[in-house]
């Protein structure tokens, strides 16, 4: 087993969220908005085994469908706003709630996905 994955005290989510090193918790997980540097700055840890895939965009669909429908259905009930203004408010802000949470999901599946050593299945010789 390679000590890459050793338990180094960095609660993942936290690193997740903050976009930081699933290892020491303090280099940035990030280079540019959601692109992944070759390695840790601060202790030099390679993302190369980094592959969060569609995962972060299936949550994102799924969170942000929940909360935008609902969030859209409660609106209607409430205030029955035409048709433009559900446009105006809903296209833009789901926008933001879905780029928005892209990034802390992508850093919590790798975080996730470091501590919990998942990779691709090998077969053994
Ligand atoms: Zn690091």
């Amino acid at each position: 087993m390679s000590d890459r994955f050793t338990a180094t005290g960095v609660d993942p989510v936290s690193a997740g969220l903050r976009g930081r090193c699933p290892a020491c918790g303090e280099g940035a997980l990030f280079k540019g908005f959601i692109a992944l540097p070759e390695k840790c700055s601060n202790c030099g840890l390679s993302y190369k085994f980094a592959d969060s895939g569609d995962g972060p965009a299936v949550f994102v669909i799924l969170l942000a469908g929940f909360l935008m429908i609902g969030l859209m259905f409660f609106v209607e009930q409430a205030y029955a706003p035409p048709l433009w203004l559900h446009l105006v408010i809903f296209i833009p802000l789901t926008l933001i709630v879905c780029l928005g949470m892209l990034r802390p999901l992508k850093g919590i599946l790798i975080a996730l996905q470091y501590r919990n050593k998942a990779e691709l299945g090998r077969l053994e010789e």
